[in-house]
């Protein structure tokens, strides 16, 4: 959100808007600069699978393999054509939400039920990964917020707070109200984010161990896709962190947002 002052009264207005124009075209470069920037990483991260799926596919198609062997990097296959799909599913989304063409249906949600279904969905999953998930939600919260989109932002916080965890941890959700102001804060207490790393993590393609974080699936994309979410919801989200103590992501809503 760039805006430059255009002055209305001054002795030298003629000076004044040759440095507003100067301001206006550092901001053009600097928004030109960003934007090979972001086009330079869509194209090394669509690469990066390509490469693996061509790669493994010659190989399986050329050398005499045994069954096992096969087997193996089939899978690879498969793995790396998901992370396509998941990447350009999560670039078209942005696609959408840079254009303004994403839809936004708020209801009136109450969050006691809404987390008792994440809850539902998600322990389990919890479970299965030897780690406790919590959910601490003060009574009669209503949120006007469209459910869909308020699900992808808790899945992808959660999913977090899981991949970047180790077994016997727990997770642990809260949500209150203060003043007009509804917060909701989920909690891990896992590897944590080095403080260098904090103000960039809702950059688009920013991950902090790039080889760690591909392993387990992650594009850099999922953060900075739900703080526009959240943003588009009149909500903002912030971080805390300390490394290998644990991370908080804290969302405050307006509790009467339109
Ligand atoms: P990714 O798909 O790589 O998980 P995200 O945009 O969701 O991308 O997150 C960006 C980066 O922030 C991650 O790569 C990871 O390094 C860091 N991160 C996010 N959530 C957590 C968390 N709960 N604990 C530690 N690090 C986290």
């Amino acid at each position: 959100n760039f805006s430059v002052p255009l002055p209305h009264t001054s002795e030298d207005e003629l000076g004044d808007l040759a440095k507003s124009i100067k301001l206006l075209a550092t901001d053009l470069n600097y928004l030109k600069k960003e934007r090979s920037q972001f086009l330079a990483s869509i194209s090394h991260e669509l690469r990066t699978p390509l490469t693996y799926i061509k790669g493994y596919a010659d190989i399986v198609k050329k050398r005499n393999l045994s069954k096992e062997e096969q087997g193996k990097y089939l899978s690879i296959i498969v793995e790396e054509s998901d992370r396509l799909a998941k990447l350009i599913k999560e670039l078209f989304e942005l696609a959408k939400i840079d254009q303004n063409t994403f839809i936004i249906e708020k209801e009136l949600i109450n969050l006691n039920e809404f987390f008792t279904k994440m809850d539902q969905k998600f322990s389990p999953i919890f479970h299965e990964n030897e780690m406790k998930f919590t959910i601490n939600c003060q009574p009669n919260l209503l949120l006007k917020a469209d459910s869909l989109r308020l699900e992808q932002i808790f899945m992808n916080l959660l999913d977090n707070a899981m991949k970047y965890s180790n077994r016997g941890s727990t997770v642990s959700l809260t949500a209150w109200k203060q003043k007009k102001e509804i917060y909701i804060s989920i909690k891990d207490n896992g590897k944590g984010i080095p403080e260098e790393d904090l103000p960039y993590i809702f950059h688009r393609f920013y991950r902090v161990d790039k080889s760690r974080t591909r392993s387990l699936g992650g594009t850099g994309l999922g953060l900075a896709i739900i703080k526009e979410l959240i943003l588009a919801h009149g909500g903002d989200i912030q971080v805390r962190s300390k490394e290998n103590v644990g991370t908080t992501f804290e969302l405050i809503f307006k509790e009467d947002q339109n």
